[in-house]
């Protein structure tokens, strides 16, 4: 049993039937797909794969679209540009790339017109440093201070500066119109969000484009995003600590400080929140991972997650499924203290003055029915909302979330706790005499076990709490 969830990324490594499978069987409930990375094809291959893997194997699967966002990345290389430590190469302005040569092609101006003499530049999480020797006009000259391979679509950092480019870039629009239209992508990945008005001027596209219901996760990873910390969280529906730009933009000695406020800032707002980069990064290469990546998924599982999100490790890594199952491993041996997590988030929500909603109280006066009387808990909701606030009280157990809309019951499977179940009614009491049904059927609950059921507070005369025993 675990509460917490897994995002695998979808890439290379993973594309395939079998591997998806494996990966989705592990228990990753939810799939990402990185929009900076490959085309519209590859795109919709990805999602035809997910959805012919969830239902073959009777899972109710997330998709995560993750825009690429203001990101400088270099463009496709024929062949990657391997350099010792010392050696030179360039940054041209340019599209394409010739066989042999050294000259990179990087299409964005803006980071010519940014760049200066002595920048230090940072690729691959950081992995990868160089130095500018000389810029001149549209041409960089850099020299490389590690070795470096140097590969296609790679995200490009000048430490310490901050280009001005616009949140959607022309392959965002792409990956919005061609993809995420259809109402097949769940989640919407927003990278380098700076500000509200970011993520305001997103969904104004969304909305110019006809795109709805989809929920909007902010990745956490500039300097801007930090500042503004609260006031994002409460503009989004899900949060991820993206560590791997976050070390880029901060000392990377910063990044545990930022992670923890992150996920606090998080919770007090009642947000699904994920830690994501170098999760098991060693599992890129071997099929075990590392004493101190374990340690670092317990602790933020002890700091109260929701979940984690995993990237190159199943995107191009040599043990996509292996990556998952030690994830699932790692989390069903460890629980976080969620009494203690429950009172630090209502002492925090009463000194941030924040509003505890009604349907709040009850959200969480459910969580604790339930536990006292030791019973599962049941939920019936139409647009997820209940589901949402049961899962951000953190109950100790995993509960169920019943719902006839197939798309929320995917965007809650992401949540901490949260088992999605699909029931056929769209009427409340119904919904909640057919879960309980399906729940014995599917032998979730078994003989003498007791069950709380009910659906979200609403403006009614009079509302459902039933208590049931299995009989
Ligand atoms: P982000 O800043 O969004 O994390 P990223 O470039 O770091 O972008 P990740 O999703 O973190 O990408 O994945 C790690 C690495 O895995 C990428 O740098 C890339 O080399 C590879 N990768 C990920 N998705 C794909 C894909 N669809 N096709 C090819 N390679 C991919
Ligand atoms: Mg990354
Ligand atoms: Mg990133």
């Amino acid at each position: 049993m675990f509460t917490e969830k897994i995002i695998a990324t979808i890439g290379p490594s993973s594309a395939s039937y079998d591997t998806l499978s494996r990966i989705i069987k592990e228990g990753a409930s939810c799939i990402r797909i990185n929009f900076s990375h490959g085309d519209e094809n590859s795109w919709k291959n990805y999602i035809k794969l997910i959805r012919e893997v969830e239902e073959d194997l009777g899972k109710i699967i997330a998709i995560m679209g993750d825009l690429s966002g203001p990101s400088v990345r270099i463009g496709n290389l024929k062949e990657d540009i391997i350099l010792k430590k010392g050696e030179e190469a360039f940054f041209v302005y340019k599209n394409n790339h010739e066989e042999g040569s050294k000259e990179i092609p990087l299409p964005i101006k803006k980071f010519f017109e940014t760049v200066s003499e002595g920048d230090i530049l940072l690729l691959d999480d950081g992995l990868i440093r160089l130095s500018v020797e000389e810029v001149i006009e549209d041409c960089v000259r850099f020299r490389a201070l590690t070795d470096a391979t140097i590969k296609s679509r790679k995200s490009v950092v000048i430490l310490g500066k901050d280009l001005k480019l616009p949140p959607i870039t022309e392959r965002d629009m792409k990956a919005l119109k061609s993809v995420v239209k259809n109402g097949e992508v769940d989640i919407l990945g927003l990278s380098y969000v700076k500000s509200v008005s970011d993520i305001s001027m997103i969904k104004d596209v969304l909305s110019e484009l006809g795109i709805e219901g989809i929920k909007l996760a902010s990745k956490i990873e500039t300097k801007s995003a930090v500042s503004n910390l609260h006031d994002i969280i409460e503009h989004s529906d899900y949060v991820v600590v993206a560590r791997g730009d976050l070390g880029m933009h901060f000392p990377l000695e910063d990044v545990p400080r930022l992670q923890s406020k992150i996920i606090r800032a998080a919770l007090v707002h009642g947000k699904p929140v994920y830690v994501a980069t170098q999760v098991l990064a060693s599992m890129v290469e071997r099929s075990v991972p590392t004493r101190s990546e374990i340690v670092d998924v317990v602790h933020a599982v002890y700091e109260g997650v929701d979940g984690f999100l995993v990237t190159g490790e199943t995107a191009v890594g040599k043990n996509p499924d292996k990556v998952v199952k030690w994830l699932r491993k790692i989390l069903e041996c460890y629980r976080a203290d969620v009494e203690s997590l429950r009172s630090r988030i209502l002492k925090e929500r009463e000194r941030l003055k924040i509003a505890v909603s009604l349907r709040d109280k009850f959200a969480e006066g459910i969580v604790t029915l339930s536990e006292n009387l030791g019973a599962k808990l049941a939920v019936y909701t139409k647009t997820g909302g209940l589901a949402r606030r049961i899962s951000k009280y953190r109950p100790k157990e995993p509960f169920y979330a019943g719902s006839s809309d197939i798309r929320v019951l995917r965007q809650l499977a992401p949540l901490y706790g949260a088992i999605p179940v699909k029931v056929s009614s769209s009427d409340y009491s119904q919904g909640l005499k057919e879960m309980f049904e399906r729940l014995k059927t599917l032998g979730e609950i078994s003989y003498g076990e007791v069950v709380v059921l009910t659906y979200g507070l609403r403006d009614e005369p009079r509302h459902l709490v039933e208590i049931l025993k299995v009989v």
